[in-house]
């Protein structure tokens, strides 16, 4: 809670990341959570480990432990034999109680318009998970405006663009939630001016933060707090569209 507004941080990491080192564990982000004011994490794997079962286990036993603190999301190679990733998604939500499924574009090259690509987009909806895609850097397949394509194929599955595009792409962020109403955006690196532009087009009902990182997260709370905007959009914001999609 912050200022009288519960806070939902709906992107964040915790486990081994194999391509930067970083390490970061529930007992560390509890204690930045705290700090921040922030009541609840979606945990999600780094795009890069040696092991992804057991850094969905290391999810798992966080959400276990603190189920009103913490959600967990699958995140794996798409690329590993198919019953392997669908075996570990239908692992994730039956025995784990995961909430969501997020692609990393950048380590993960799948493509969202091939259709040899839906598996993933059937495995989600499958379980009614949430989609979140990683937007911005790792053009073409993190462009905003190819998750069109899934969004149209799939119309009952919600995708949430992780990023927002970015600032170089905020603006195709902005079209695809036009023209998709199950496109969500969360909202980490913009610029405060470019959330005021994007909420000049989609409703906060489907934008979220996020802070990616634990250094980022003073920049993404206060950023939307600091807003002249009114308070039940930043509630929505802060916490109302994230704990639709990922549950309280
Ligand atoms: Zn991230």
């Amino acid at each position: 809670m912050r200022d009288g507004f519960p806070i939902f941080d709906a992107h964040t990491h915790l486990g081994e990341a194999a391509h930067s080192g970083r390490t970061w564990s529930a007992e560390q982000m509890l204690a930045k959570m705290d700090q921040h004011g922030i009541d609840r994490s979606l945990l999600i794997p780094f795009p890069v480990v040696d092991d992804y079962r057991k850094q969905h286990g290391q999810i798992a036993a966080a959400v276990r432990e603190f189920p009103k603190r913490f959600a967990g999301a699958v995140c794996l190679n798409p690329f590993v034999p198919r019953p392997e990733f669908e075996d570990e998604v239908r692992r994730c939500v039956e025995e784990l109680g995961f909430r969501a499924i997020k692609l990393q574009p950048q380590y993960q090259p799948l493509n969202p318009i091939y259709a040899r690509s839906d598996f993933l987009f059937e495995a989600a909806s499958r379980y009614q998970l949430p989609v979140i895609w990683h937007t911005g850097s790792g053009a073409p397949f993190a462009l905003p405006s190819l998750l069109i394509v899934p969004a149209r194929r799939f119309p009952d599955l919600r995708i949430v663009l992780a990023h927002s595009g970015g600032s170089s792409y905020f603006l195709e962020a902005i079209v695809a939630a036009g023209v998709c109403r199950n496109i969500y955006l969360e909202l980490s690196s913009l610029m405060p001016h470019h959330v005021l532009e994007v909420l000049n087009h989609v409703a906060p009902s489907r934008l979220m933060i996020g802070s990616d990182l634990p250094e980022s997260v003073e920049t993404e709370i206060s950023k939307i707090s600091g807003l002249p905007i009114a308070e039940n959009q930043k509630r929505e914001i802060l916490w109302g569209t994230a704990a639709a999609l990922f549950g309280e």
